[in-house]
């Protein structure tokens, strides 16, 4: 019997070939990693992965808000997802009398629970190869047709999936146009707060952890989804009731071994993996310095005003988070890229590429001159592309006032159409509601002082050509910042709400001429014509190149698995429970437990403060009944997951698809994954499901949400 099994144990170690961890695969085409993964650990098929014919699991995956993963865990519309995502809405619900930030927060029954106007929780109704009436579309027309042909297809079948507007329809393309899928999905807009533990829990380790490892985060919070007496999307409504998903998530309990197969199932943001050296050489070495260098100036100003006062603390806290999480990963994803030596790694696999195409006569008269053309084309671009990067970083991340002047264009250049279409009250009522909401969270001499920084470093990065007018003027710069923050009407709530009550047709031209109105409007507009159109058609060019480039490695080498990037549509991920030898010397456990919690706690510091209550329980092992076997209190874990930025918040399940852990960061050393996924190092961090429910029962005491899931031991 025993020699029986061995045989049987060696055909399969010699029959299945054991691949890297490496991919985020597209749900539909599960069938073809379905053996590896059940070699793995996977109990199920693929069918209970994905299936349009009875309910999966895709059921109880959420897009959450458009930018994170979240899942269902109770059939009462009950969702989970990272304390970071849901920091914003936490945020918005606390001021400094009722700081959720400080206290957390716990809904005691569903009429307790908080409205989020504007957040949107989206579920995968189906996901459908197009690829063929895509290129078809294409395949009659001349090269300058394409893009016309490819938008007017895509919106005909799009149209024809959206039933009537049930449904959204969005067509998108994979492997740079080699592929194209339909995604038709349900978006609820009716999704309340119902949990969240204190800062000090959710954001445990803050900045000086972030894509660390050790961690002991509890990054987690709780939301309800609401729909109609149908169950249907509706607007925030008394008479809405909690949501019945067609699937919600069974959790475990009964914890996790090094080894154990684990999935994680979401929605990863972007990915670059087969970017060309020269490409990687212009991330690395240009725009993620400048970058970094952008952020650490705007943080630097954030973090000394919110040291400075209660009240900013709050206003800043989400925006000092949204500047940092990403500033923080750069300067890891350089450190990475250096020490895989990414760069080399690249050209080596470029110069067997070429070898390999040049060797074959057919090859080389289709592929053959590819890399010299990507080469030339991302020297082309690479003016333009600073530019919309810094003018991302200035705008998106920088001072907030050119952004929020910005949201007047409309009516200021058409104020007559706007009145014409009856459309101008309602433009009105929604720049009120933008400024109540905008100056609500803002400290005008921190932003001032952001502009001023941010502007000189907006200016030295970006080529002269394609800034706007006034800032390539050293003396009409000097007048700026005083024009824009004293001057413009738009320097107070006051002026612009007397503004908006008096604005009519002879009186809104002459806001046209207002400082900040004017600079706003000329950053916009000189990027608008002078780098995205530029930009724009660059890169259309790299992508069609990009699309022979993969197209060339997937004929030269038929066995490697190639995984399409992520784009934000559903994926899943598989690997083991696994620590990692990230760096000489450096041996990372794949756990942590209570014990370092505790270890690491600073009573009154920023990052590293912790309840009174949580400190009781830890010190007194008071773990309820969410023990590991050997007695500790798991906190996070790793493993060998290919995730990325989006995947924040989605489900970690084990072989038979139960919830065993919340996905929402990685280490240090993996933050080059986007670039390049190496199996040995990569590990994305998750917190252990049994500390939620352990932070959600004993510290919480928030019993009656642990009743509605369906947990198992
Ligand atoms: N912590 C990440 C994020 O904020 C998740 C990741 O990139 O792995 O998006």
């Amino acid at each position: 019997m025993k020699i029986k099994s061995l045989l049987l144990l060696g055909i399969l170690f010699f029959t299945i070939k054991v691949y890297s961890h490496e991919g985020m695969w597209i749900p539909t085409l599960l069938q073809a990693i379905e053996e590896p993964m059940q070699a793995e650990g996977l109990r199920l098929s693929a069918e209970d992965i994905y299936s349009i014919n009875h309910s999966s699991l895709k059921d109880a995956i959420v897009h959450f808000g458009g930018g994170c993963t979240a899942e269902m865990i109770s059939d009462q519309g009950l969702l989970l997802t990272n304390y970071h995502c849901g920091y914003s809405q936490i945020q918005s619900h606390s001021t400094v009398d009722q700081d959720y930030l400080t206290d957390g927060f716990w809904a005691g029954s569903k009429e307790e629970e908080l409205r989020n106007p504007g957040l949107t929780a989206t579920f995968i109704q189906r996901i459908e190869d197009v690829t063929a009436k895509m290129l078809d579309a294409m395949a009659s027309v001349s090269a300058e047709e394409k893009e016309k042909a490819l938008i007017e297809m895509a919106a005909l079948i799009e149209e024809e999936a959206s039933e009537n507007g049930k449904y959204k329809a969005k067509i998108v393309p994979f492997y740079y146009g080699a592929e194209y899928y339909m995604i038709v999905t349900k978006t609820y807009n009716d999704v309340r707060l119902v949990g969240a533990p204190p800062s000090a829990v959710g954001k445990f380790g803050g900045d000086t952890d972030n894509w660390i490892w050790p961690r002991h985060t509890g990054d987690f919070s709780l939301f309800r989804i609401y729909a109609d007496a149908e169950n249907e999307p509706s607007a925030i409504s008394d008479n809405n009731k909690s949501y019945k998903p067609l699937k919600s998530l069974q959790i475990s309990a009964a914890g996790v071994e090094e080894g154990d197969f684990t999935m994680v199932y979401g929605f990863p943001g972007r990915t670059e993996k087969y970017l060309v050296s020269s490409a990687v050489d212009y991330v690395e070495n240009k725009e993620n310095p400048a970058k970094i260098a952008m952020r650490e100036a705007t943080l630097s100003i954030m973090e000394k005003s919110m040291a400075s006062d209660d009240k900013i603390r709050i206003q800043y806290a989400a925006k000092q988070s949204r500047v940092s999480n990403a500033w923080k990963k750069w300067i890891g994803q350089n450190f990475g890229l250096k020490q895989q030596k990414v760069l080399d790694q690249k050209i080596k696999w470029e110069n067997e590429f070429q070898s390999l195409v040049d060797e074959d006569p057919e090859m080389k008269t289709k592929y053959g001159d590819l890399l010299n053309k990507l080469q030339l084309m991302n020297d082309s671009i690479e003016s333009y592309k600073m530019a919309r990067s810094m003018f991302i970083e200035y705008v998106y991340y920088g001072p907030e006032l050119i952004r929020f002047i910005n949201k007047f264009d409309k009516i200021v250049q058409s104020y007559e159409v706007l009145e014409k279409d009856g459309k101008l009250e309602e433009e009105k009522e929604k720049l009120m509601k933008a400024t109540d909401s905008f100056f609500k969270n803002y400290h005008q001499p921190t932003d001032k002082l952001i502009f001023d920084k941010l502007t000189e470093m907006y200016i030295s990065n970006v080529q002269t050509e394609l800034l706007a007018l006034s800032l390539r003027n050293p003396k009409a710069r000097k007048k700026l910042s005083n024009n824009i923050y004293v001057k413009s009407i738009f320097s107070s709530k006051k002026g612009v709400k007397d503004m908006l009550k008096k604005i009519k047709a002879s009186n809104v031209k002459k806001l046209k001429s207002d400082p900040g109105f004017k600079f706003a409007s000329e950053v916009y507009v000189s990027y608008f014509t002078s780098t995205r159109p530029n930009y724009s058609k660059y890169e259309s060019k790299i992508s069609d190149l990009m699309r022979q480039y993969v197209e060339a490695q997937r004929i030269l080498f038929p066995d490697n698995r190639f995984s399409p990037d992520a784009n934000s549509t559903l994926r899943l991920t598989y690997g083991k429970a696994e620590g990692s030898r990230p760096r000489d010397g450096v041996i990372y456990r794949f756990y942590t437990t209570s014990q370092g919690i505790l270890d690491k706690y600073v009573p009154g510091s920023k990052d590293f403060d912790l309840p009174k209550k949580l400190v009781n329980l830890l010190e007194n092992k008071d773990f309820g009944s969410y023990a590991h076997d050997d007695g500790t209190l798991r906190v996070c874990f790793t493993g060998s997951n290919h995730t990325s930025g989006g995947n924040s918040g989605s489900p970690t399940l084990n072989g038979k698809g139960q919830l065993i852990g919340l996905n929402f960061d990685r280490s240090w050393e993996s933050t080059m994954s986007d670039i390049m996924f190496a199996p040995d190092i990569c590990r994305n961090i998750m917190v252990d499901i049994r500390y939620v429910l352990f932070v959600i029962d004993k510290y919480a005491g928030a019993d009656h949400l642990i009743k509605e899931m369906d947990i198992v031991y």
